[in-house]
């Protein structure tokens, strides 16, 4: 490990965010220097096709404690968060989303946990303004469905924002997953963890880089990185259905030997058949998942690619090794 002047390092992962980098560009600043140890931001582009990168590049130009890392595409924003990670320099690493919804004064409450001690510091939402009631529901069904399937223990109502360790950070970059739920990681691997409650913010302006669509894989994602238990599911409806329609089968050929009056239908046969080759294709579908990811995994392609960083100066190159 290289060694480094730098104490802490925020990661902002920023998809199309033109609207809303100056103000948090400033907010960061403001907080970071009122720590008086030195800092970097590391804005993260994920492939955006507005201003974004304009604008990081000519921040970076004036401010010495900034840096671009700019992908040559849209990786996602858990990718982002990873490429960040191998940047980072810091002793602590902040993970903050651009669009202020996470109030960046909070990370000094969380550097005086770490300070403390913890290695983790996640922050926990207390309140989400401004957010849909559908997305709130949303996000409650799947933070309970993915307690249920899963054995780590994920807090509830905690995102990305959150501080953790050069050890942890270390550990995380070991994790060479490709399908990556970057909290679930946090949580999975342990250390001296704690939270910060803070009240969510609305949007500062823009809209979510988040649809239902990417909020869907974002779920599967997280689900089956940590669990096996809907394959599971996929035996035990297997099962239960092959058990039932035996023993209806016996009650069949039980009528047809001795009442001898079977019912004649179409209409219900046609039903069952659908419902049942219906069940077999979710099933299908399921297991498809889970072969998806050992087929991204076997790939063994990198997890993202970088098309320029920026604000590095020559002697003090990332330690991306
Ligand atoms: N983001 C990203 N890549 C993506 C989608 C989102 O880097 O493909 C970033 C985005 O710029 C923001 C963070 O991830 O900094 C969270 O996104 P957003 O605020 O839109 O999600 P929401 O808060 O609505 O869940
Ligand atoms: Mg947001």
């Amino acid at each position: 490990m290289k060694q480094s002047t730098v104490k802490y390092s925020i990661i902002v992962p920023m998809y199309n965010e033109e609207e809303v980098i100056e103000y948090t560009y400033d907010r960061l600043k403001r907080v970071m220097d009122g720590m008086e140890e030195p800092y970097e931001l590391i804005f993260v582009n994920d492939g955006s096709h507005d201003r974004t990168v304009e604008m990081i590049s000519m921040i970076c130009d004036f401010d010495p404690n900034v840096r671009l890392i700019n992908f040559s595409r849209n990786f996602g924003h858990q990718i982002a968060i990873s490429a960040g990670m191998d940047y980072a320099q810091g002793d602590a690493i902040i993970v903050i989303d651009a669009d202020l919804q996470d109030p960046p004064e909070v990370i000094v409450e969380m550097i005086a946990k770490w300070k403390e001690g913890f290695e983790v510091v996640y922050g926990k939402r207390l309140k989400r303004n401004g957010e849909s009631a559908f997305k709130k529901a949303t996000a409650k069904i799947f933070y309970c469905t993915l307690r249920s399937l899963t054995n780590v223990d994920i807090p509830v109502d905690t995102g990305d924002f959150r501080l953790i360790d050069r050890k942890v950070c270390d550990v995380l970059r070991g994790l060479k997953e490709k399908n990556r739920f970057v909290r679930g990681l946090v949580s999975w691997i342990g250390f001296r963890q704690t939270m910060v409650e803070y009240e969510r913010e609305e949007r500062f302006a823009g809209e979510t880089k988040y649809p239902l669509k990417k909020m869907i894989a974002f779920a599967v994602d997280g689900i089956t990185s940590f669990s096996y238990k809907p394959l599971k599911i996929a035996t035990y409806v297997g099962f239960t259905l092959s058990i039932s329609s035996f023993l209806y089968l016996l009650v069949v050929i039980f009528q047809k030997l001795v009442t001898g009056n079977t019912v004649a239908g179409w209409a219900s046969i046609v039903a069952v058949n659908l419902l049942f080759n219906g069940i077999i294709l979710m099933l299908l579908g399921i297991i498809g998942e889970y072969i998806g990811r050992i087929y991204d995994e076997s790939k063994n392609r990198p997890l993202y690619i970088v098309r320029e960083v920026q604000g590095y100066s020559e002697k003090e190159g990332p330690d991306t090794a």
